[in-house]
């Protein structure tokens, strides 16, 4: 067996998370570390955080990302559930032949198929997570 192997981790942008007019975007890249200490997302999706905080110790906060909770899919994967309560979805790109980028944007509760399963395909990397900012009554 033979494959590519890509690092995303010097990637930036993929580590962002940002306020898009009434949606939340987060980059694949975020750690549960960098979820907790959001203000952005401990104002608006405090879920999120507890979440976040749920997952096992400081050390696997501080490498474990959204997007690797997401694509490995384990059925006790603390993000996802949180993201499906918020309609999160997932945005998936990849490279044609001709070298032009591919997206495509799927509902969390449809990406995730079974437990470690997913609709990933080979070619293609999830790089941003979306949800529309819940209304919280006073904020
Ligand atoms: C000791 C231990 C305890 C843990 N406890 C918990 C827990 O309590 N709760 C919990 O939810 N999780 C837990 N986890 C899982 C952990 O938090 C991570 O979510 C998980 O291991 C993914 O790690 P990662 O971000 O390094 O992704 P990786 O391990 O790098 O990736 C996981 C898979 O997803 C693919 N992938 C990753 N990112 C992308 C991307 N952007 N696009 C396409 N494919 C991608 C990779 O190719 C790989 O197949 C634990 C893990 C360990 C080792």
């Amino acid at each position: 067996m033979s494959g590519n192997i890509i690092d995303l981790s010097k990637i930036e942008e993929l580590k962002v998370i940002k306020i898009q007019s009434d949606e939340i975007n987060m980059g694949s890249m975020v750690t549960f570390t960098s979820i907790l200490n959001s203000e952005v997302l401990s104002k608006k999706a405090k879920l999120l955080c507890k979440a976040a905080a749920a997952v096992g110790s400081p050390q696997i906060r501080n490498r474990g990302t959204i997007g690797g909770n997401i694509c490995n899919a384990s059925a006790a994967a603390d993000a996802v559930s949180s993201l499906v309560c918020l309609e999160a979805k997932v945005d998936l790109k990849s490279m044609d032949t001709k070298g032009a980028i591919q997206s495509r944007m799927i509902a969390i509760e449809d990406f995730v198929i079974a437990s470690g399963k997913t609709l990933l395909e080979k070619n293609e990397i999830l790089t941003n997570i979306v949800f529309k900012i819940p209304y919280i009554d006073g904020l």
